[in-house]
């Protein structure tokens, strides 16, 4: 059988349909955020990164630098084995009660990645709690649907932030199963914030358990960057909440934090907890520095929601069109796969502004955008020469300008 045969096909048509993903070949270049080179046909040209997860530029903070160099000197690159089987460093655990800590939470686990960490977490519980319902928001993570998808357990699905309709379907199970309400805190592309009380109300009215993936919120929002749980004081009303290390804090990694019993259950039971290499103790100590850094200092949320409202209030002088949320994500709406990339392609190579196309499965078919992610660390003149780019651009194309 031709294997490459059947492989091309799929992608040509990726190809046809416009949603085939070419990536930037980025060098990021230490202190120098958000500027990184792009390598192009052997050729190298500066550009500004607009699309960035790295949301506060911790990853190139002098203090997490130094963290990961002096435990890199300490005890090498890698963890020497997974969790179980001789990978368990202090400074997994350092970082452990750091997160336990961050949440108020009695516990905390660490993963690979944020992904693991949901995928892990809800497979294992939907597999060993019996007869457990999961009610997940539809517009849950692809990391939580995949976990739910694996746990085999029975899921029911909530339209997106609706209470009443989560209110509905818990109301029409039956009271004595066990049942996990999954949702996001900030949802990563249409920048949403979900109605956190009252879904947590609603929940305890039903004695469901909360799952909560608070991956966009963290180290961003709350005093000591807790997320939205803690901005709202509810943190301790939530069973599970779960983080990652590779975005605000700059590093990678994920995690849940919740009771011990919890945190020991998927420490006990998650194969995707067990069976896989432990993060190098040198990630673990500069996410660990990382957060502590922003436990304490407010510095870098407040410049970063003051260039988020600059960005938008510029955007809204230039007449382009934004979709409105509260948060930090500053959505573009395309709607049209191919004007995307089209759009993101000019925009790198006329303006150097690196911008992503947004496109399915990440997000629905017809709502593709550019999503702008502006940092602390973007400067008034690098918002003046996006939204120059971006009014250049809007006369020059016949772009659709409604916003869903
Ligand atoms: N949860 C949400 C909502 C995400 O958007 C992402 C990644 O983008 C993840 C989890 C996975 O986190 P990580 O990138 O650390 O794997």
């Amino acid at each position: 059988m031709n294997f490459d045969a059947l492989f091309t096909d799929q992608i040509d048509q990726l190809k046809a349909d416009g949603n085939y993903r070419y990536f930037a070949e980025l060098e990021r270049k230490c202190g120098k955020f958000p500027r990184a080179a792009n390598h192009v046909e052997g050729e190298k040209r500066d550009v500004t990164v607009w699309c960035s997860n790295d949301y506060l530029g911790m990853g190139q903070n002098p203090l997490t630098i130094a963290a990961m160099c002096e435990a890199v000197q300490r005890t090498g690159t890698g963890a020497g084995g997974t969790r179980n089987i001789s990978g368990t460093n202090h400074d997994h655990l350092l970082l452990e009660r750091e997160l336990a800590d961050l949440h108020g939470k009695e516990a905390a686990l660490l993963f690979t990645s944020g992904y693991v960490s949901n995928w892990a977490a809800l497979s294992c519980l939907g597999s060993r709690l019996e007869n457990c319902v999961i009610l997940s928001d539809s517009g849950n993570h692809a990391s939580m649907i995949e976990g739910i998808r694996h746990s085999k357990a029975k899921k029911v699905i909530w339209k997106h932030n609706d209470v009443a309709d989560l209110e509905a379907k818990l109301r029409a199970l039956p009271a004595n199963v066990p049942k996990i309400v999954a949702f996001e805190s900030v949802y990563s592309m249409d920048g949403d914030i979900c109605p956190m009380r009252e879904i947590v109300e609603v929940a305890e009215k039903y004695g469901a358990m909360t799952y909560l993936d608070e991956v966009h919120a963290v180290g961003l929002y709350g005093p000591r960057g807790g997320g939205i749980s803690e901005r709202e004081g509810l943190a301790d009303r939530i069973t599970l909440i779960e983080g990652t290390l590779g975005k605000a804090y700059g590093v990678v990694g994920g995690y849940i934090t919740g009771s011990a019993p919890l945190c020991d259950f998927i420490r006990s039971f998650a194969s995707g907890f067990i069976f896989t290499t432990a993060l190098p103790p040198a990630v673990a100590a500069a996410a660990r520095a990382s957060i502590m850094h922003l436990k304490t200092s407010n510095d870098e949320r407040t410049r970063h929601q003051a260039q988020v409202a600059k960005l938008r209030a510029g955007l809204d002088r230039a007449g382009i069109p934004h979709m409105m949320n509260e948060s930090h994500i500053v959505p573009v709406m395309i709607k049209d796969p191919v004007k995307t990339r089209m759009l993101a392609d000019y925009l790198m190579q006329e303006w150097d502004i690196y911008v992503q196309p947004i496109n399915y499965p990440t997000v629905p078919k017809g709502t593709e955008r550019l999503r702008f992610t502006p940092s602390p660390l973007h400067t008034d003149a690098d918002i003046d020469h996006l939204v120059a780019a971006l009014s250049h651009l809007w006369k020059q194309c016949a772009v659709s300008h409604a916003v869903a």
